[in-house]
C-alpha cells in the first residue's frame, strides 16, 4: 500500500528538542490514561514504549485518571516509567455513574437486544460509563482543565516508532485539532440512532457545522456496504480513539459542548453503546475544519487486533508496511476513505 518511506511530516512546522537544552519550554499537554488498578502491568508496558520512543526526549507529564484511588503499587510502578510529573484524578461518582435522566427499562431494553446480537461489553455497565466519560467529561476533570492538548493511551498497546519532533508542537504550531492513527467502520447496532440524533441537532443549529467538515467520509461507505443503513447513514467511520492526540478547547467549544449535550438527553450511551470514537468523530466530522484532522502516519502502533505500520527504519515491527489487519478483517479499515475524502 505505502511504497513511499514514511518519515517525519513534510511542509509543516516541526520543533527538535536538542540534546542537552535544560531550558526547553513544553507545550500546554498532557499523556493521559483512564486506566483500573488491576492494569498496571498493561499501561506500565504502553507507557515504556512510549518512553522509549519519544518522551524519554521531552519529558511531558502523565494524568491517570481512574473511578476509583489508585493503590500505592501503582503509583509507585508508573512513576517509575513517567519521565516526566506524574498527576492522579478521580472521578467523582456524579460524573462516573448513569444519570439519571437513563429510563431503566429502555436501558434493559437496548442491552437485551445488544445481547442478543453479541455486541461486545454490552451489559457490562462500566463501559457505558467509560464511553461516555470518554466522549464529553474527563476534559472538565478538575485536573485537566490546566491543560490543552493530551494525547491518550491505553494498557497494552505498543509503539515501535522512534519520533524526534515534539508531537504536541506539532499539532499546537500546525494549528491542528484532532490527530490519530487508525481509522475504523463501527458495528452500526451500538450507534443505531447516533446519527439521526445528530441530524435532527444539526438541523436546529445549522451554524455549528463547519462549511469544511469531513462529510464524505462521515456518509459514505464503500468498503462495507451492508453497514450503509444500519446506521441511519453515517458511514461508521471512526478514529480509532484508543490512540488520540487532540485539542481538548474543541470539545470545550459551543458547538462540541450543546451537541453531547443533546446526546446526553437521547441517552444512546445506555440505550445503546456508543462509543467515544464514533462520538469525537462524529463531533470533529462535523464540528471542524477537517484540514486541522491529522493522520500520524509516522508514528507506528498497535492496539488489538490493528495496527499503524509505517514504512520506516525507524520502526521495530515484524509486519509490512502498511500492514492493517489479518485480511479477512480487510474490509473494517476506512482509512482508504479518510485518505480519498479528506486529505
Ligand atoms: P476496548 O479497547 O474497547 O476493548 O476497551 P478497554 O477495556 O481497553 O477500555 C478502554 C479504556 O478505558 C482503557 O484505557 C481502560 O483501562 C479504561 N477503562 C475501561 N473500563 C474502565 C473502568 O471501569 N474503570 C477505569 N478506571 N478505566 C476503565
Ligand atoms: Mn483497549
Amino acid at each position: 500500500v505505502l511504497s513511499k518511506k514514511i518519515d517525519e511530516p513534510k511542509g509543516m512546522k516541526l520543533v527538535h528538542k536538542q540534546d542537552g537544552d535544560t531550558n526547553y519550554e513544553l507545550a500546554n499537554a498532557t499523556l493521559l490514561s483512564l486506566v483500573r488498578n488491576s492494569e498496571l502491568d498493561g499501561i506500565v508496558s504502553s507507557i515504556r514504549q512510549l518512553e522509549e520512543t519519544w518522551n524519554w526526549r521531552y519529558n511531558y507529564p502523565f494524568t491517570f485518571i481512574n473511578d476509583e484511588e489508585f493503590t500505592p503499587e501503582f503509583k509507585k510502578r508508573v512513576e517509575e516509567v513517567c519521565s516526566g510529573k506524574v498527576y492522579y484524578e478521580i472521578i467523582p461518582k456524579s460524573i462516573w455513574e448513569k444519570p439519571a435522566n437513563i429510563d431503566p427499562v429502555l436501558y434493559k431494553n437496548g442491552i437485551a437486544k445488544l445481547t442478543e446480537n453479541k455486541v461486545n461489553y454490552a451489559s457490562l455497565e462500566s463501559y457505558h460509563n467509560m464511553c461516555r466519560f470518554n466522549s464529553g467529561w474527563f476534559y472538565r476533570l478538575e485536573g485537566l482543565k490546566k491543560f490543552k492538548y493530551y494525547w491518550r493511551v491505553e494498557p497494552n498497546v505498543d509503539f515501535f516508532c522512534k519520533v524526534d519532533y515534539d508531537v504536541f508542537k506539532f499539532m499546537r504550531d500546525n494549528e491542528l485539532t484532532y490527530g490519530f492513527t487508525v481509522s475504523l467502520y463501527d458495528e452500526p447496532l451500538t450507534i443505531e440512532t447516533l446519527w439521526k440524533t445528530t441530524v435532527d441537532f444539526c438541523l436546529a443549529h445549522p451554524e455549528y457545522v463547519h462549511p469544511n467538515g469531513a462529510f464524505k467520509w462521515l456518509t459514505e461507505n464503500q468498503q462495507n456496504p451492508q453497514n450503509t443503513n444500519g446506521a441511519g447513514g453515517y458511514s461508521t467511520c471512526h478514529f480509532w480513539s484508543n490512540f488520540e492526540i487532540a485539542d481538548m478547547d474543541f470539545y470545550r467549544g459551543e458547538a462540541y459542548s450543546k451537541w453531547f449535550d443533546a446526546l446526553e438527553a437521547a441517552g444512546g450511551f445506555y440505550y445503546e453503546r456508543w462509543g467515544d470514537a464514533p462520538v469525537h468523530s462524529v463531533g470533529v466530522g462535523l464540528f471542524e475544519d477537517k484540514s486541522k484532522v491529522w493522520w500520524f502516519r509516522d508514528i507506528g502502533y498497535h492496539h488489538s487486533p490493528y495496527e499503524n505500520s509505517p514504512n520506516s527504519d525507524k520502526c521495530s515491527t515484524d509486519h509490512e508496511p502498511g500492514y492493517f489487519a489479518p485480511p479477512d478483517v480487510y474490509d473494517q479499515n476506512c482509512l482508504p476513505n479518510w485518505i480519498k475524502y479528506s486529505m
